[in-house]
């Protein structure tokens, strides 16, 4: 018989399970079940990396999108968005203002901006592995193609973060228009992943029109392409797309997923995201204590910090650089961890002993 202990145990042990047993257990997990799964994988992962937590440089480089995803308040049908983009310069400043306070990895994001054409793109990598030759650069710049992306990679690009969203095609197909596809993404995926990039896939939880099933087939597809890096937060909606009246994500759900992908993948860089720290003001704690390993305070200019308005809500939209980065680290503290300036590369051998 099927029972939420031994479908956890298993899961700890293997660091696999079925499709049916991720269903059983996402679908009757109890507040036993739920303490069971959370010490479990923040053991793993205080194993793997001790009590360090890496952080990471968020530099949001553009608001202008080409792509319409229905859930995003930054798709490009959002007339009401507020638009801007940065320039070299303003991008090499904020990575001048995060290497003086210790990070050691920049995450350039944005929406699908052609601005950004490879030649522009390479050479602000190049010129930031110039600069700062022991940081990590991981770029989240959507759907380029592979071409771009091995280019890209040449330059200098250490990672590429690109949510899968959703590994099942037709519930891809409910939160994005018909130019878009499911199975193009998942394959750009293996794409970068080929190319060398240390690569990131992840997905909303409670996304709309989301299943059980769906979950868990995200879980297994994590589980096959076996990424570098895994980006999960709660589906958040935002007034100016047709989901503005749904329900947000659930705090608990989210951290349920997060100790399941910690125990598939116990060496995996998993943050504890800002949506995560937006539906709840513990949230990113609660992160960290289910599994979670990094945290990605904002670098992006304090001016156009609210228009990187994907959802609604968006915590630290109005703080500098220095107090997110202050604030996390307190926040970390509070609950016996520290962040710690590393690269914090994915590493096939557990860490924990050498930071
Ligand atoms: N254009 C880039 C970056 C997108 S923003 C790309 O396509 O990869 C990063 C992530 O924010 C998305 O992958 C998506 O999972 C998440 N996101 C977008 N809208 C959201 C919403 N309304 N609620 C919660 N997360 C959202």
């Amino acid at each position: 018989m099927m029972n939420e202990l031994s479908v956890i145990e298993k899961l700890k042990t293997t660091h696999n399970a079925g499709r049916d047993e991720l269903v059983f257990l996402l679908n009757n997990i109890t507040g036993n079940g739920r303490e069971a799964l959370r010490k479990a994988a923040q053991e793993t992962s205080l194993r793997q990396f001790g009590n360090k937590i890496y952080i990471r440089g968020l530099i949001e480089i553009s608001s202008y999108c080409k792509n319409d995803c229905y859930y995003c308040g930054l798709r490009r049908s959002n007339k009401n968005a507020v638009r801007y983009r940065l320039t070299e310069e303003q991008i090499l400043s904020c990575c001048e203002t995060g290497a003086a306070l210790g990070f050691r990895t920049f995450v350039l994001q944005g929406g699908e901006d052609g601005y950004y054409t490879d030649e522009r793109m390479c050479g602000i990598v190049r010129k930031i592995k110039d600069r700062y030759p022991d940081c990590a650069i991981t770029l989240s710049l959507g759907e380029r193609g592979e071409e771009s992306f091995k280019k890209l990679f040449e330059a200098g690009a250490d990672r590429y973060l690109l949510r899968h969203e959703t590994a099942d095609e037709a519930h891809y197909a409910k939160l994005h228009p018909e130019s878009m596809s499911g199975a193009y993404r998942k394959e750009l995926l293996y794409k970068l992943k080929e190319i060398g990039f240390q690569t990131g896939a992840g997905f909303m939880v409670g996304s709309p029109f989301q299943t059980t099933e769906n979950l868990a087939d995200d879980l297994l597809f994590i589980k096959r392409l076996a990424p570098q890096m895994c980006g999960i937060g709660p589906f958040i909606p935002h007034t100016d797309t047709r989901f503005r009246d749904l329900a947000q994500g659930s705090l608990e759900l989210t951290l349920t997923l997060l100790s399941i992908i910690r125990l598939m993948n116990p060496r995996v860089l998993l943050p504890s995201t800002t949506a995560l720290g937006t539906i709840h003001p513990k949230g990113r704690e609660m992160g960290i204590l289910h599994g979670a390993n990094v945290v990605m305070p904002n670098l992006s200019p304090a001016e156009h910090r609210k228009d990187y308005a994907i959802y609604d809500n968006k915590i630290c939209t109005g703080d500098e650089a220095a107090e997110c980065v202050r604030c996390l680290a307190a926040r970390m503290r509070s609950i016996g961890y520290q962040t710690v300036t590393d690269r914090g590369d994915y590493s096939e051998k557990p860490i924990a002993g050498q930071l």
